[in-house]
């Protein structure tokens, strides 16, 4: 095979890592000045951008150390039986193009992840080699994220934790029958009990910190995995009931989910077309509610047609429509575990009310200044000076709520 120069490993590792959701940056049509003689591009390879744990976005260097794979799960472009085009980055090169990004200013961190070559050992040995050599040898103080392999020994997940700020291992599929299927080199219980002992180091260092600021950190920004929606028959139910229990179970930060996207060179096992994209949003939301509203998986799926969502509504709204009785909630009396049930109404919205109403009755205006609109809560709410009425009874409730946007005709007779 000829030899690659950096910039076209750049081109293959980069383009081969975007099918990882945990950070992603979509959305923008490919614009380039190197032939307009103008400044700016966006297809600037491997940078994506991301949330660092304290919540900042930053932009981060996405590649694979290598898109070789001695695995052969049906749904990745990587698999060892895909016609795909291969390359891999030495350690070196890895550092090297980190430092020099860092150092332009084009990105804030790593996001690295790599196919398994020779052994989950030997490949997770050089992930965590790049972490290593940047924090020891370069004292690189920005953002890391090392994607690890369930299957490699647990010193060597150790390790990584001790550079990176975050891990991640990807679950992929909901069900140990699906990895089964689609994977068949992994093993649904290894993947939680690695999480599960990953996490259990996490909480050890906090303790440590804790007792001595000298204790060394250990990923810091937790760890976290992704759920590939689509790829296989298992329907939402199953995705939120695997998503709950790696929260409560396994300690994870955060379940990212990713619509699947028919590859090339596509395994005959695969769906031939992806899901609603509005399915992966409405799990995104449904998550939300898991992890900041307070909501149990079976009341998210209350109303759940055949295990899947509602694609017309939000989760939160599908759930007040067919939980009328609890609603009104007064915004002056409430406790925070009801307002935070109120469709339109986030966790930053409910703060403000808590905080405000300290001094004094909350009237619809002021919602409206804390909040910043009340038009999606109105029905939901009472303040000093306003009550829904009987609109909460109307048998076209969800008809009004979910009605889509129409342009007004301009010339209507
Ligand atoms: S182990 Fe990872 S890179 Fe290899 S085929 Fe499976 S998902 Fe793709």
């Amino acid at each position: 095979m000829a030899q690659l120069d950096r910039s076209q490993k750049l081109e293959i590792l980069a383009d081969a890592a975007k099918y990882d959701a945990s950070c992603a940056s979509s959305g923008s049509i490919k614009r380039g000045s190197s032939k307009t003689g103008g400044i700016g591009s966006t297809t600037g390879m491997g940078i994506c951008h991301s949330y660092a744990p304290d919540g900042r976005c930053i932009s981060l260097l996405k590649i694979l150390l290598t898109n070789y794979c001695m695995f052969d799960c049906h749904y990745c472009i990587n698999r060892s039986s895909s016609g795909v085009r291969r390359a891999a980055f030495t350690v070196d090169e890895v550092v090297d193009l980190t430092l020099d990004f860092y150092k332009r200013n084009y990105i804030e961190g790593l996001f690295l992840s790599s196919g398994i070559i020779r052994s989950p050992d030997y490949t997770m040995e050089l992930l965590v080699q790049v972490a290593k050599k940047l924090r020891i040898e370069h004292k690189f103080g920005g953002y890391i994220h090392l994607k690890t392999i369930p299957e490699a020994d647990p010193d060597l997940l150790a390790d990584a934790g001790l550079y990176a700020d975050r891990l991640s291992i990807n679950i992929e599929l909901p069900s140990d029958a699906a990895i089964e299927e689609f994977a068949p080199e992994k093993s649904g219980p290894l993947i939680r009990k690695t999480m599960a002992d990953l996490s259990g180091r996490i909480t050890e260092a906090k303790v440590e910190r804790r007792k001595s600021r000298k204790a060394p950190l250990f990923a810091p920004g937790g760890h976290s995995t992704q759920m590939i929606v689509g790829a296989d028959a298992s329907d939402d139910a199953a995705i939120l009931q695997t998503s709950s229990k790696l929260y409560t179970g396994v300690g994870l930060k955060r379940v990212y989910y990713s619509a699947f996207s028919p590859i090339p060179d596509a395994s005959k096992r695969l769906p031939l077309a992806a899901p609603p994209l509005m399915r992966e949003h409405r799990l995104y939301q449904a998550d939300w509610m898991l992890r900041f509203y307070g909501f149990s998986v079976s009341e998210i799926l209350g109303g759940a047609q055949g295990g899947h969502l509602d694609l017309e509504v939000d989760p939160k709204l599908a759930w007040a429509l067919m939980n009328r009785d609890q609603f009104p909630v007064d915004l002056n009396r409430a406790p925070r575990e009801m307002l935070l049930r109120v469709p339109g109404l986030g966790t930053k919205g409910v703060g403000a009310i808590l905080r405000a109403r300290r001094f004094g009755r909350l009237r619809l205006a002021d919602v409206e200044r804390l909040c910043r609109s009340t038009k999606k809560m109105r029905a939901w709410i009472i303040a000093a000076d306003w009550h829904p009425g009987r609109w909460l009874d109307g048998a076209n409730l969800r008809s009004k709520m979910v009605r889509p946007a129409r342009q007004m005709e301009l010339f209507a007779a």
